[in-house]
């Protein structure tokens, strides 16, 4: 197969490419209205390009048989045929895939981890995304909604989360979890907290964001610093318990905290290390880098949708 498109469906925008066997990615275009634009989207591209397949990558649970989007919390759809109703419109087979799971494919066949056959892939930005490749395979479970490790619990009766759910990881080890947690130091009258904030160019701690950690953790800021290495901590705690449900030949973690990323993996690591059951009796995965960046969850789409149909449900 030659040419196909990927598109990655955010909350605010729309992110497409025409993307080739290799993974690079030709022509682009960005939309800023989501939901109803996706057949336009691609419809521009196709009319430009030979395009034989679509891969769409959108944030929610998507059924197994990569077709519907099942619950899109942040796009209000319920049961939408957004691959079936694409298709109609545009003549060529359409695969939609959850979002997460399209970064992990992208890092998977074309990113940090193309040479393995056995990957988990963290995506640490506002909550964690996650996505795992066993085998070969995307791990979709009996009905697509496999692989939420962001939602695995870490803290039974935790911090309460969006999904309804108390402790999950997301809560602890997000860049959501970083703003919080700076918040309130920086309430708490802490002194160390107060020069953060003076580093970051702001006095009240409401305007602090999870850039501005990153930055300021990247500048050396001993509190920013303290910050990054909790975070790295939870994520390792996590990814212990991840390795052991999964055993994966690599750990690859991307996302907006890149500019404090060896800071965070270094942390990440000794916890890792130290929680990983059996630690001594069995191979360790390697830690990688996501080297596709925000192009991820578009270049996996898009190879997707060149691969075929999961098979069919077994015959009793
Ligand atoms: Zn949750």
């Amino acid at each position: 197969m030659g040419l196909t498109i990927g598109i990655d469906v955010g909350g605010t925008k729309i992110a497409a490419g025409v993307v080739g066997p290799d993974g690079t990615i030709g022509a682009r275009a960005v939309r800023d209205t989501p939901a109803n634009s996706v057949d336009d989207t691609a419809a521009s591209q196709i009319a430009a390009h030979e395009v034989e397949a679509v891969g769409i990558g959108a944030a929610g649970f998507v059924s197994s048989d990569r077709s519907t989007v099942l619950f899109a919390p942040n796009l209000a759809w319920r049961d939408e045929p957004l691959g079936t109703r694409v298709a109609k419109v545009l003549k060529i087979p359409v695969v939609v895939e959850n979002d997460a799971n399209a970064a992990a494919w992208g890092e998977f066949a074309f990113g940090a981890a193309k040479d393995v056959e056995d990957m988990v892939c963290i995506t640490v930005g506002t909550g964690i995304g996650g996505g795992v490749v066993n085998d070969g395979e995307l791990l979709r479970g009996a009905n697509g909604v496999a692989a939420e490790l962001g939602h695995m619990r870490v803290v039974p009766g935790g911090h309460l989360c969006g999904c309804g759910a108390r402790g999950c990881w997301e809560q602890y080890a997000s860049g959501r979890a970083l703003v919080r947690e700076g918040r309130a130091r920086a309430e708490s009258g802490s002194l160390l907290a107060a020069q953060m904030l003076s580093v970051c160019g702001i006095t009240d701690p409401a305007e602090l964001t999870g850039p501005m950690i990153t930055q300021a953790a990247a500048a050396g800021d001993p509190c920013a610093v303290e910050l990054l290495e909790d975070l790295g901590h939870w994520l390792g705690e996590g990814l212990a318990s991840i390795a052991t449900l999964f055993d994966p030949t690599m750990i690859v973690i991307g996302g907006g905290v890149s500019a404090a990323k060896h800071l965070l993996m270094k942390s990440a690591q000794v916890a890792f290390e130290r929680n990983l059951p059996a630690k001594a009796n069995r191979p360790h995965p390697t830690f990688g880098v996501a080297e596709l960046g925000n192009d991820a969850g578009l270049i996996g789409a898009a190879d997707l949708a060149r691969r075929p149909a999961p098979a069919p449900e077994k015959t009793r």
